[in-house]
């Protein structure tokens, strides 16, 4: 980060959206330069129930990812993992499709404990970060029940059962939110968002249809990225017409959306005063008509997740100093 933009964050506190693997590399990154400054709202409409289990499978991942706990082998769940769980489940013939190892399965067994118990999932998951060493915030986007359905070629499903037990396979025609028109707003998050020290918003490298829009589609939170006086920053999740990992690119192809980052820069239109997208994408900037800033956004190391959110507060503090946020939501 640049001596600038370090000084214009003095005191400051930035907000990232953010679902689960793409988002969460970036919010490390982000976490490593602004500690106790970073407030991180989470996707929770993947949240499901298993085995009468309450599963926040991005909610999790930023708790790993922040915590240096995640498996980096797998890509999902807690290193130095063992499975005596399920190896014992399937003894006994019950569900596999969905793995839980044994250390992730006490941070779901103890949620559901709490939750039943009366703790909110704002109020866990401030606890769980605690308890793992974290020192930003993390918040769900919501503590009531938004779930993201999918209308595929065969039927609907349920987010997990499309993304882990048909592997993304059936194609998409619809995506829903159930609950997010009747969910009451979280007001840690709307606070967050109205703080007047909040210096920019962030919204992560993450999915923007399956893990940005029910962030976005949970109320009081897209309305508050349109009124905002701070800079809004997205990081492009596609590189060189390609999606990192996961079905981003298959997703838009069968929304007929094209695989490029100006797609993403259309998607968020209205909400963002800027996007940083691939050095390798440098020339989709001309079809952009809001700023763009090139870089090389694939985050393999530590260090390049750091590097990212550097560049990423560099533009989102330089976007302030040309005075050109807002004018890009306002046009
Ligand atoms: P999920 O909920 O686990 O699928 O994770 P996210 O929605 O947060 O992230 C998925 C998106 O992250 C995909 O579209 C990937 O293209 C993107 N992604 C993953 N790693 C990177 C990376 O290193 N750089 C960029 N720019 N995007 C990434």
């Amino acid at each position: 980060m640049s001596a600038a933009a370090h000084d214009s964050l003095k005191g400051k506190r930035v907000v990232a959206l953010c679902g689960g693997v793409g988002g969460a590399k970036l919010a490390f990154g982000l976490a490593r330069k602004l500690g106790s400054d970073l407030t991180v709202v989470v996707n929770t409409g993947d949240d499901f129930e298993h085995l009468g289990l309450q599963i926040c499978p991005d909610i999790d991942t930023v708790l790993y990812t922040l915590s240096g706990l995640a498996n980096r082998v797998l890509g999902w769940g807690r290193a130095d993992e063992s499975w005596n769980f399920m190896e014992a489940l399937a003894d006994l013939g019950g569900e596999k499709w969905f793995n839980l190892g044994d250390r992730d399965l006490a941070l779901h067994v103890e949620r559901t404990h709490l939750l039943r118990a009366g703790m909110t999932l704002t109020e866990f998951t401030a606890r769980a970060a605690q308890r793992f060493g974290i020192k930003s915030r993390i918040l769900p986007m919501c503590d009531d029940a938004v779930r993201t359905v999918l209308e595929t070629s065969i039927g609907v499903l349920p987010f997990q059962r499309y993304f882990v037990e048909y592997r993304c396979g059936p194609r998409v025609e619809k995506i829903f939110f159930y609950g997010a028109d009747s969910a009451a707003a979280s007001p840690a998050v709307l606070s967050e968002l109205q703080n007047t020290e909040l210096a920019a918003i962030v919204i992560c490298p993450s999915n923007p249809y399956l893990s940005v829009d029910p962030i976005l589609a949970t109320p009081g939170i897209r309305q508050a990225l349109e009124n905002t006086p701070v800079p809004v920053v997205a990081v492009s999740p596609i590189i060189g017409g390609k999606a990192v990992k996961g079905p981003t690119a298959k997703i838009m192809e069968e929304l007929g959306i094209e695989v490029t980052s100006s797609a993403i820069a259309d998607h968020y239109s209205g909400l963002i005063d800027g996007l940083v997208v691939d050095a390798a994408d440098a020339g989709d900037a001309n079809s952009i008509d809001i700023p763009v800033h090139a870089v090389p956004t694939l985050m393999s190391s530590d260090e390049d997740r750091e590097r990212l959110a550097g560049d990423v507060l560099d533009f989102a503090m330089r976007l302030v100093a040309s005075g050109s946020q807002r004018q890009a939501r306002a046009s």
